[in-house]
């Protein structure tokens, strides 16, 4: 069992398997992308497959792959094949935005993939192509579709709050009451460059504070809207009933139906007490905290070094990962490098 310096368990492990994206969502990419790493500087599947084998042998058992877009790398379904057959972890999911999802659906569930978290802001199809710079909302729907059909379960949709966007939650919120698909709120993060400028504009990729828009007020507002729409009253699921989660979100759902509303607060309610993972780049840099850009090189031991040395910096990471982000703001590394 993986424990740290403060006392939590760490059993989960997020990667990022690339660094390339076929979408630039304004909070995540600059307009004009970010240069992508050249080829040498991307783990390869077999070095990311030895690092998943060592991290399950220290307590790791959740794997969560993601981007950059996982789906846009050659392989993927192997890979994930692959991954399932390591001994120690347990589950595998997939944070996807979807926009190819209707095409390797069938074949994920064949790798064995059930977990997937896709994430989708808008159902307006103008305001998801602005959003994304040129994304089409249909690719995204019908790779929910595809997610359902093929059985994978859960199937939760992940919403980016941004004040300036001006979202409709309660459009989201209708989707719960007919199929079980969890619709998790998250606050919008200040993770990239933080500049001055608002989500608003197509052209920035910046934060400003009002963005952030806190869970109480995403409850606040789900509460009095699905009143006013008949959606009936929003009550909390118990810990024990939420769709199975590896993090800290809160669960609630419209009295009877089959989805439910997650709100995932990381900074006005932070729990980086609760925190139970580690990043791995797309570069092979280890992260101990999204909020923070120190980074420990897996790369170079995975090329040059043993079984012991990769280990010897995973109990290192354990050793150095700090008790909380204390309200940092920004980090060099944009979110699609980061992984989310
Ligand atoms: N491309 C995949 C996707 O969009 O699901 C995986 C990578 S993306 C970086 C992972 C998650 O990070 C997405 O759910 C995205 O909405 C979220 N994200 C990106 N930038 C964010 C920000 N500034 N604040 C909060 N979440 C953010
Ligand atoms: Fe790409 Fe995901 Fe970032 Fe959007 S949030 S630009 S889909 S990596």
């Amino acid at each position: 069992m993986a424990i740290d310096r403060h006392g939590r368990r760490i059993d989960y492990l997020r990667i990022s398997v690339t660094d390339r994206c076929n979408l630039r969502c304004v909070y995540c990419m600059p307009p004009g992308g970010i240069e992508w790493k050249a080829h040498e500087e991307i783990l390869t599947f077999e070095e990311i497959e030895r690092f998943a084998r060592i991290a399950a042998e220290e307590g790791i058992s959740k794997i969560r792959l993601t981007g950059g877009e996982p789906l846009v790398r050659l392989g993927i379904v192997d890979h994930i094949r692959r991954l399932h057959e390591t001994t120690g972890i347990e589950a595998i999911a997939l944070t996807t935005n979807a926009t190819l999802l209707a095409r390797y659906a069938e074949d994920l569930a064949d790798a064995g993939l059930k977990r997937i978290n896709i994430s989708l802001d808008t159902l307006d199809p103008d305001v998801y192509s602005r959003i994304t710079r040129g994304g089409k909302l249909e690719d995204v729907l019908e790779g929910i579709e595809a997610a359902f059909r093929v059985g994978m379960d859960p199937v939760k949709i992940n919403v980016v709050v941004v004040r300036s966007l001006e979202q409709d939650l309660a459009g989201f919120a209708r989707m719960t009451l007919e199929r079980p698909v969890h619709i998790r709120f998250i606050e919008y993060m200040p993770v990239g460059d933080v500049g001055a400028h608002s989500c608003a504009s197509s052209d920035t990729d910046g934060w400003t504070a009002d963005d952030h828009v806190p869970t109480d007020e995403i409850l606040e507002r789900l509460t009095t809207e699905g009143a006013a729409l008949g959606f009936g009253e929003l009550v909390p699921v118990e810990r024990d009933n939420a769709p199975g989660g590896w993090g800290p979100a809160s669960y609630y759902r419209f009295a009877g139906a089959p989805g439910t509303l997650g709100m995932i607060s990381p900074l006005s309610h932070h729990f980086c007490s609760e925190c139970n993972r580690l990043r791995l780049t797309a570069d092979g840099g280890l992260r101990t905290c999204l909020f923070s850009d120190d980074e420990i090189d897996v790369r170079s031991v995975l090329r040059g070094g043993s079984d012991e040395d990769v280990r010897a910096l995973i109990h290192r990471a354990l050793a150095e990962k700090p008790e909380s982000h204390n309200q940092q703001l920004g980090t060099v590394r944009h979110m699609s490098e980061i992984g989310g």
